[in-house]
């Protein structure tokens, strides 16, 4: 049997993903995504939200606007990632929910590795299966996180 290693757990991410989930004010889809580079070191944090320099108002969260305006939290990741100016190797997207095309897209050019995602809500909506296709296409592994793993980044 393969040794856990200590810098770095799936609990640990898991929980790290639980609270940029909380960070958003969207009441029903709170969705984080968290980078790590190669080592498991969080290089960058993101959670869905509405561009900060909107004036945010209490409708803008309802269904029939929120769609338009909604900035998604790997967008926001990479955007910190962006702002940082470094750029961290083999990087790990782990995300409250698989992406949809447009963040697949995003995380593929910006040289993510790997993506992990925790569950994925509608599998057979099109924009879901676009980015299967996407993410195969650029060969960027995606996989449900398991709690099982020895190895997190397996
Ligand atoms: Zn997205």
């Amino acid at each position: 049997m393969s040794k856990s290693i200590t810098i770095f757990s799936i609990q640990k991410v898991l929980r790290e993903l639980k609270k940029e989930e909380e960070k958003s004010q969207d009441p029903r889809t709170k969705v984080g995504c968290i980078l790590t580079d190669g080592q498991g070191i969080i290089v960058a944090r993101g959670h869905n939200r509405l561009p900060v320099t909107l004036q945010v108002q209490k409708t803008d969260w309802s269904l029939a606007i929120k769609n338009d305006l909604v900035i998604h939290a790997e967008m926001v990741a990479i955007l910190t990632l962006v702002k940082l100016d470094h750029q961290p190797k083999k990087l790990i997207a782990w995300i409250s929910h698989f992406p949809c095309k447009e963040c697949a897209k995003i995380l593929i050019d910006s040289g993510i590795k790997k993506i992990k995602y925790r569950i994925n809500k509608y599998p057979r909506r099109n924009l879901y299966v676009v980015s299967k296709k996407i993410l195969s296409r650029a060969e960027v592994p995606f996989s449900k996180i398991s709690v099982k793993t020895n190895h997190p980044f397996d």
